[in-house]
């Protein structure tokens, strides 16, 4: 007997595809697909290479340990890794010939290090900070690429890359993205003063690739908008009027249907309480699973295309929803918390109108769709639709 799925992330890898070529064409420089956090909860290695396949020229991740596995699945493409401590196996990542980004001068000494002992190249990226004040080099930045400088002429390290990160991109326009292009533009000229001549210059995130034509450069890192999600609902517009198509439709079981009366009080707290007579679904997913336990009453499930809310608190496991009176609606139908048309024709018929999204569940606990789709936990089987 075959135990079937109680809750299924269902990933379209064809939609991943049209994004990339999408993104792509939008912006005409290479691309490096970001897959970090299991490729934002889609699955690491199938992304990786759906994103190669699109014609991503680059991948992109936050850990040592998310390049290794990409390495460790054969895939070749040149990979940076940008959030490595100190600690980090940086021999790991020169024998893997993985990228490492280079935030200060303690990093760039470790590498050095690494790569002296192994009489191997290391390949970097050095990391400015032009205004966001979270990773990067400030006043460092020039006894950053003096050192940079040195260990290359040495043959020790290649300094492939400088590159830095937007705070704002996601409300084009605003002045504090001309600041950060400026202060990059002075970091670049600090490298280039030294003799560092770097092949690639990056800046842009998924938002900058979409609206700042000047922040391409040599390459743009293309995270959210490659899912189909858009960076900033409020500012950019959903994922429809940006062209994308969401990737990525979760659904679970409905465990128990079960009429009851007007009044009933509904879970944890008893913080809701049902107005009339009523059916309601109990959802084989919980906060364990990545459903956010404060979500209102604006997210739920798509049940036989009828939108069912969510009444009262998620529990770790499960969650209630209200499927109507004359819901048809039985135990074991599947309950679709993001999506509900699976396949090819979901460009058109994927609104918010239609079925929960990212975006409404995100709007129904003050997050963003990033935090839903990243937080998609392991007990949720990933499949793979091509
Ligand atoms: C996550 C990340 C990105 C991708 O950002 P999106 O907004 O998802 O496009 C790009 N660059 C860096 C350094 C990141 O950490």
């Amino acid at each position: 007997m075959s135990i079937e799925n109680r809750a299924e992330a269902i990933i379209d890898l064809s939609a991943i595809e049209k994004n990339v070529k999408h993104l792509m064409a939008h912006s005409s420089a290479p691309a490096l697909a970001v897959v970090k956090a299991n490729a934002y909860g889609h699955g690491l290695v199938a992304v990786a290479r759906t994103a190669v396949k699109a014609g991503a020229s680059w991948l992109g991740v936050a850990l040592l340990e998310e390049a290794l596995t990409l390495r460790a699945a054969r895939i070749k493409a040149p990979i940076l890794s940008w959030l490595t401590p100190i600690s980090d196996d940086f021999a790991a990542a020169i024998k893997n010939n993985i990228d490492l980004a280079i935030p200060s001068v303690a990093h760039l000494k470790e590498v050095i290090a690494e790569a002296k002992s192994l009489q191997l190249t290391a390949r970097v990226h050095l990391e400015v900070d032009t205004g966001m004040t979270r990773g990067g080099a400030l006043y460092e930045w020039d006894e950053l690429v003096a050192e940079a400088k040195k260990a290359e002429v040495a043959g020790v390290i290649k300094v492939v890359g400088v590159w830095s990160h937007f705070a704002r991109a996601d409300e084009p326009g605003h002045e504090f993205n001309d600041l950060q292009l400026s202060n990059f533009e002075k970091a670049l000229e600090v490298a280039k003063q030294v003799g560092l001549n770097p092949e690639i210059k990056h800046m842009s995130n998924s938002a900058a690739t979409l609206r700042n034509p000047k922040a391409k450069y040599d390459l743009v890192r293309l995270g959210i908008a490659m899912y189909g999600l858009s960076p900033d609902v409020n500012t950019m517009g959903d994922s429809k009027g940006l062209g994308l198509i969401p990737a990525l439709t979760l659904r679970a079981k409905l465990h128990l249907v079960k009429d009851v009366p007007a009044g009933s009080k509904v879970g944890y707290g008893g913080t809701a309480e049902v107005k009339t007579d009523t059916k309601i679904g109990v959802v084989a997913m919980g906060y364990a699973d990545g459903v956010p336990r404060n979500a209102d009453s604006s997210a739920g499930v798509l049940v036989g295309n009828k939108m069912s809310p969510i009444i009262g608190r998620v529990s770790m496991d499960q969650f209630v929803v209200d499927l109507g009176k004359e819901s048809q609606a039985r135990a074991g139908d599947w309950a679709y918390l993001i999506g509900g048309v699976i396949g090819s024709d979901k460009g058109d018929s994927y609104t918010s109108d239609t079925c929960y999204t990212a975006d409404s569940w995100a709007g129904a606990c003050g997050t963003i769709n990033y935090e839903i789709v990243t937080r998609i936990g392991p007990r949720v089987k990933r499949i793979y639709l091509d």
